[in-house]
This record gives C-alpha cells, structure tokens and sequence, in this order.
C-alpha cells in the first residue's frame, strides 16, 4: 500500500530518502526552505518555502500518513515546528538524523555550545576558515581575526577582514589541503553536522590545526529517531 509522505529536506540523506520512497511507490513529496537557488532535487514532488509556522505545518499535514524531519542538525526551528505540528494533528513523525563526528587520533578539536562561543574562543591574529555556512557568519563580524569564508551562496554580512569563498561541497582532499596552505589558515571553524568525515577535517588533522566544532542544538523531547536512510525506510514502510 502507497503511502502519503511529507519529507522535510535540505539535507542529501533527505534527498536520497524520498528517491527510494518514490522508487518503491510512496506517494512522497519533500519540502524545502529555498535558501539555495539551485538545489539539488529528489524523486517524487517538491515545494518549496516556508510554512507559516506550526499552524501552516499543521493544516498542510491534513493528509500526511507520515511525517519525516530530514533536515540539517542545524535547523532546530523547523525540527521544533515538525515535533509540534505532528503533536497536534496526530501525525507520526520520525527523524532522521545523521550520526554526529567522533574525535579520532590526532584531533585538536574543541568543542563549543553555539556559533557565539567558536566566535569567543577564537584567538585574535588568528587566520580562520569559517565554514559554517551562510546563515552562522553573523556570530564572528566583531571577531579581531581574518577570515576565508566559505558557503554556498553569499552571506549578508562579513568579518571587517575576510574573503568571500563561494562553493558548494563536498571538496576534495587535496583541494581543501591547499586551501588550509595557500590562505596560512590557523584555525577552523565547522558544525558538528556529521556524515562522512569533511575533507576539510582531514587536512586540519594533518596540519595539526585546531577545529572549534560547534555542537548541534538538542532534539525535542520523546522524538523517534532515526539515524540512517536505511533506518528511515524500513521505519516508513506500510
Ligand atoms: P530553521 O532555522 O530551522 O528554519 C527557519 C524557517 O525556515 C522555518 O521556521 C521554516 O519556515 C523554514 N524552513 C526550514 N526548513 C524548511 C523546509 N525543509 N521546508 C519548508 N520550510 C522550511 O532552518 P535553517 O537552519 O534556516 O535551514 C533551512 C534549510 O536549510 C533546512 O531545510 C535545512 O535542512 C537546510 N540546511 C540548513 C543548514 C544549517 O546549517 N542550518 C545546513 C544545510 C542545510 P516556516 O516557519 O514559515 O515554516
């Protein structure tokens, strides 16, 4: 039996998702912010831009058999919608989440709570890559350091000195080891987004450069968690 389903995307484990939902016959349609103008497209339907809040979440569930949060670690304020939209209609909701990093030898990875405090910690003179995307450069304009940010799409502000990198992941080993090289990077900035290990961690690794790794914000209480595509089917099948 086909099943109506509501993904909601920005992630590439989201979109690999509803490809297979759509593959085996789900009626699945993935939802998507439209910060990216170009982005990368699933199987089955796609709409894009916000809904209005809970209450929009919630009237657009009306015939949603399943609701699936797949977006990025980062987006704690569609995940708190998705839990309480899905509270209030009664719609089952699970979430998939990815795994985050474990620290392997040779790290030098601090952890921080939040992109204010990586912005704290960041020792002044410091040359640093920001690669915390878009929407988290605001945290780090009054920082006293230079910055090589890099992101999809352009920020609305930056650092007083900084270059603007604009690209899109995920970068090559050794691309990302000339970049740490060509800009004398001293220290790097990520989200604990999880996945396979960033190339960019790599290469601080061997340079033995030190990672501010910003936490992810917490899960709702009592969601049901998945934390692999695989998961994420077998948890959705009829
Ligand atoms: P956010 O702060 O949690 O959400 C802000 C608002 O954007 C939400 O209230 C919602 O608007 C809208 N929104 C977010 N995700 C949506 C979705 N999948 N479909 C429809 N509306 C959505 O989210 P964010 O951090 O800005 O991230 C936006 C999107 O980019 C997410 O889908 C996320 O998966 C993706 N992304 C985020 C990061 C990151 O680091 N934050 C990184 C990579 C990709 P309404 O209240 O109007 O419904």
């Amino acid at each position: 039996m086909s099943r109506r389903v509501l993904v909601l995307g920005g992630t590439a484990e989201a979109r690999e998702l509803a490809t297979r939902l759509a593959g085996r016959g789900d009626e699945v349609t993935t939802s998507l912010a439209g910060r990216t103008r170009h982005p990368r497209l699933p199987g089955g339907e796609v709409r894009t831009g916000g809904f209005g809040g809970v209450d929009g979440l919630a009237a657009a569930l009306g015939d949603v058999d399943v609701l699936v949060d797949a977006t990025h670690p980062f987006a704690a304020t569609m995940t708190a919608h998705a839990a309480a939209a899905a509270a209030r209609t009664g719609t089952p909701l699970l979430v998939l989440r990815r795994p985050g990093w474990t620290a392997g030898p040779g790290e030098r990875w601090t952890r921080v709570p939040s992109l204010a405090s990586a912005a704290r910690a960041i020792p002044a003179g410091a040359r640093v890559l920001l690669a915390t995307g878009r929407q988290g450069v605001e945290a780090f304009v009054d920082v006293n350091a230079w910055f090589l940010v890099r992101a999809i799409e352009a920020p609305g502000v930056l650092p007083a000195r900084a270059e603007l990198v604009l690209a899109r992941g995920p970068f090559a080993l050794d691309d990302e080891r000339a970049l740490l090289d060509r800009h004398a990077i001293t220290v790097v900035v990520a989200k604990d987004s999880g996945g396979p290990t960033e190339a960019k961690l790599v290469a601080a690794r061997e340079r033995a450069l030190p990672v501010l790794l910003v936490d992810r914000p917490p899960l709702p209480d009592g969601v049901d968690v998945v934390t692999s595509v695989e998961a994420a089917l077998s948890r959705t099948a009829p």
